[in-house]
């Protein structure tokens, strides 16, 4: 039993009722961990929270027993067994407003923040590995399971065009792995460690307190299970180092800045055999001198000059991929702007966007005598054949 539970809904994070079937639970998480999943929404920190609280309502609503637990806690909890307030009983379905699912003590904030950092505990693999063996909360900081690696969480620059082409970086990183002298097992080569007589082995100690029953870690193998009289010299007996490794990882096309890319497996490394977590890649893209982006399509300001829009032209562009040559048809109002299919960014499933070109009149600061009275005569001329720009302008 968990006390942090008592504090959540786990039916109104899914927006389910408490009678909902296992089905019900299955097609609530998978929709809404489809929407809220972080590579979906870049950036967004509050669809972020949801979709832990989400997949820890996930986590335990899914589980039959763990169900049947939570259940018949938030019954005692409601009928008075516990001197708490604010958990409303029932499995209200539906409608829960921006904030009303922040609840709890129970810090999720760094689920995927700050993971590494903080040395494996408090990811996502610790939340689900962990949750239901963690006892009475700060105290419990490993369990006698294997437990899944954290997830890591890094960042990466990229320049504009590596960024809409897609590119292959190295990122150095890190993270806990499994000691190498001892192999993981934080004792001295040659010794093993052995089962703690406290706990038998299992790392808690259960404590029966009122209507339930609370496990706490052991004190003895401080929630381990085991017991190690020789420490390994390298690891100082936690069975982890500080690992520096370089990986390759290829980013695909189009990755937009802010962007988290998740990449699987290859976050920190399980203990006790479990496996690796995520890395997450949040990817920076720094602006370009010429180009800018609007989703697929890649955009550019043409300078041109007013007889070129007059008069029309074909311009040389740039692209991502070599140049184009851009039509300006004759009578092209100044900021207007031309699409050139296909040449734009890459897309994930093939194909790309388009190349959005839009035409500025750059105006000379300085012309000739021969460009100057050319200008005037033409200027007389426009006059004389009845253009007006200002026709039917401000009451004109
Ligand atoms: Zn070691
Ligand atoms: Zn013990």
């Amino acid at each position: 039993m968990n006390r942090e539970w008592l504090e959540k809904d786990f039916y109104k994070e899914l927006g389910i009722s408490s009678s909902a079937t296992a089905e019900d639970v299955k097609k609530a998480y998978r929709k809404l961990a489809r929407d809220l999943h972080p590579d979906k929404n870049p950036g967004d920190a509050k669809a972020e929270e949801r979709f832990k609280a989400v997949s820890e309502a996930h986590a335990v609503l899914a589980d039959p027993e763990k169900r049947k637990e939570y259940d018949e806690a938030r019954r005692l909890f409601a009928s008075g067994g516990f001197g708490r307030g604010g958990f409303s009983p029932g499995g209200a379905s539906g409608s829960y407003g921006p904030g009303g699912f922040a609840t709890g003590e129970f810090n999720l904030g760094d689920i995927f923040g700050g993971a590494a950092a903080a040395g494996g505990d408090g990811g996502l693999g610790d939340l689900l590995g962990g949750l239901f063996n963690r006892g009475g909360g700060a105290g419990a900081r490993t369990s006698s399971r294997p437990r899944r690696g954290s997830d890591v969480e890094t960042e990466t620059t990229l320049g504009f065009r590596e960024a809409a082409q897609g590119v292959t970086v190295p990122l150095r990183m890190t993270s806990p792995s499994p000691c190498t002298t001892c192999h993981g097992s934080g004792a001295k080569p040659g010794t093993s460690p052995r089962v703690c007589p406290h706990c038998n082995g299992s790392g808690v100690i259960s404590r029966n307190q009122g209507a339930f029953g609370f496990s706490e870690p052991c004190d003895d193998c401080r929630g381990t299970g085991s017991i190690i009289d020789d420490p390994c010299p390298d690891c100082h007996g936690s069975g982890i180092q500080n690992r520096t490794r370089t990986i390759t990882v290829r980013i695909p096309p189009g990755v937009r800045d802010g962007q988290r890319i998740r990449l699987a497996g290859q976050g920190e490394a399980g203990l006790r055999g479990a496996p690796a977590g995520d890395l997450y890649v949040t990817v920076h893209v720094s602006q370009d001198k010429v180009f800018g982006r609007n989703g697929d399509d890649l955009t550019l300001v043409l300078p041109v000059s007013y007889s070129e829009l007059v008069l029309g032209t074909t311009v040389s562009v740039p692209t991502l991929d070599g140049r184009v040559g851009v039509k300006v048809p004759p009578g092209t109002a100044d900021g207007r702007t031309l699409r050139v299919r296909g040449r734009g960014v890459p897309k994930r499933g093939g194909g790309a966007g388009d190349l959005l070109v839009t035409v500025k009149v750059a105006v000379p600061q300085k012309l000739d005598d021969n460009a100057s009275e050319a200008l005037r005569r033409y200027a007389e001329a426009e006059k004389t054949s009845g253009f007006d720009p200002r026709a039917g302008w401000a009451g004109v």
